[in-house]
């Protein structure tokens, strides 16, 4: 902690994870012999840098730019970049730090990292946000390449963002290296089913997680937090296997529609007029909205956190387990507070941490790599497929470790356990690097 002052979230992660690690330790006592987990609090590189950029009036603006190379143990590193006000070196290490125990469990060869900006995208024209992500490249491509360090989107950074980084990456080198950033568009390099992979991938574990007790999403009464990339993809996904999904959210409040979220109504309002999830309730008739609310004052079966972090806190999860909550699946990164995960787990309900369940995300990334590397291109059915099986392979390999450390049922154990024991050995094998 007095190494890393003031960077609340990221000690929040390393914690949680460390709590885990007990059972694990005591078995296997070279890993502390070794400072495997000294080492892998401390990132391999950190790059801070200037964003100067001209906003449409003219104005220079100037904006903090972050990239966490977290460790390169089973990859080159992953990981998303994110814009918001709120990011900070906090932030970006806490993602990093739990991406390199995600990008472990999808089995893919890749380590982890992670990226962004304080840079707001919200409300910027698109000549705003093309100026800031090209100066943003503008530094950042010194440090990435597809054998190094491969970016992708997060919060604040979709297919848009993606495609002005990617064109600055490509002006600045004058090489077409497909490789060195995912989320791209398919016609440009990028894999069908990378934009629909989180909220499908969420969405598919919580269905196997749920099959353990006998239950499935048919018929379930789902509440999703968040009306972004992961949102829109986990109520699709949820929807198709039979769901009622009746509220979703964004950072002003959520909207509640009994007959059902209405996708293309949801679509047309995020995606395409960019408008607040409050504008919903102008093109549904019965639908309400809550301003300054958080979306887990509706009661639901099955809870999908798909909007940040700590959304989703100890009174919520009170609130949603004396409302009969089954099950919490995390479409977001540590989007439950440490409290509230106790509290969950202690009560019975099934809880699937984000680094296991939004893990299909990365895999797909993985798999766009692939792609990109044989210059290939899949369809939507086989892309699907593989990452059906990558989820299904993840779950069950939280589910056994957990099973196996003593602790059956407990997703978090399992998920840290199996992420840490991988990278734990090929950072043992590569040497004191
Ligand atoms: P988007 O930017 O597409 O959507 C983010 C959503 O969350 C928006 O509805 C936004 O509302 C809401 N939100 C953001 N900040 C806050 C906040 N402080 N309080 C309440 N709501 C907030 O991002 P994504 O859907 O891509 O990402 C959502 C989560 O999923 C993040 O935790 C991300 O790290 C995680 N994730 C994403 C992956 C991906 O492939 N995109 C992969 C794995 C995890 P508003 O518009 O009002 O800001």
């Amino acid at each position: 902690l007095a190494r890393n002052p003031g960077e609340r979230e990221f000690h929040q992660a390393v914690t949680e994870v460390f709590e885990s690690l007990g059972p694990v330790l005591d078995r296997n006592p070279h890993y502390v012999d070794a400072a495997v987990l000294e080492r892998l609090c401390e990132p391999e590189r950190q790059i801070i840098f200037r964003v100067p950029w001209v906003d449409d009036s003219g104005h220079v603006r100037i904006n903090r730019g972050f990239r966490v190379e977290f460790n390169s143990a089973l990859g080159p590193y992953k990981g998303g970049l994110r814009f918001h006000p709120s990011v900070y070196l906090g932030i970006v290490k806490f993602l990093g730090f739990e991406q390199v125990f995600k990008n472990s469990l999808t089995d893919m060869p890749i380590g982890g990292g992670k990226g962004g900006s304080d840079f707001d995208p919200r409300g910027r024209s698109n000549g705003e946000v093309m100026r800031f992500c090209q100066s943003f490249m503008t530094e950042l491509y010194r440090h990435i390449g597809e054998h190094t360090d491969v970016p992708a989107g997060d919060i604040g950074v979709g297919g848009r963002e993606i495609g002005y980084l990617f064109g600055q990456y490509k002006r600045i080198t004058n090489r077409y290296e497909s490789g060195v950033i995912t989320g791209k568009g398919v016609t440009w390099g990028g894999s069908l089913v990378r934009t629909e992979a989180t909220g499908y991938g969420t969405v598919l574990f919580a269905e196997r997680m749920l099959a353990t007790r006998g239950l499935s999403f048919d018929g379930m009464r789902v509440v999703v937090s968040g009306s972004g990339n992961v949102a829109i993809h986990a109520i699709e996904k949820a929807q198709a296997l039979g769901a009622h999904v009746v509220a979703c959210s964004d950072s002003r409040g959520y909207v509640v529609d009994e007959k059902g979220i209405d996708l293309d109504v949801l679509r047309q309002v995020r995606d395409v007029e960019r408008k607040p999830v409050s504008a919903y309730v102008d093109s549904r008739p019965g639908a309400h909205y809550v301003a300054d609310a958080r979306v887990w004052q509706v009661d639901a079966q099955v809870a999908l956190p798909c909007a940040t972090q700590n959304e989703l806190d100890e009174r919520d999860a009170k609130r949603m387990v004396d409302a009969g909550l089954l099950a919490v699946a995390e479409g977001a990164n540590m989007p439950t507070t440490p409290e509230a995960v106790a509290l969950l787990q202690d009560a019975g309900v099934l809880y699937a941490p984000g680094k296991a369940a939004n893990a299909g995300g990365v895999a797909t990334s993985a798999l766009e790599m692939q792609q990109n590397a044989t210059r290939d291109s899949w369809s939507f059915e086989h892309t699907e497929e593989r990452l059906a099986g990558i989820m299904a392979r993840i779950h069950d390999r939280c589910a056994e470790t957990a099973e196996e450390y003593g602790h059956p049922g407990n997703y978090v154990l399992g998920a840290n356990i199996a992420g840490f024991t991988k990278v734990a050995d090929a950072m043992l094998a590569l040497g004191v690097v």
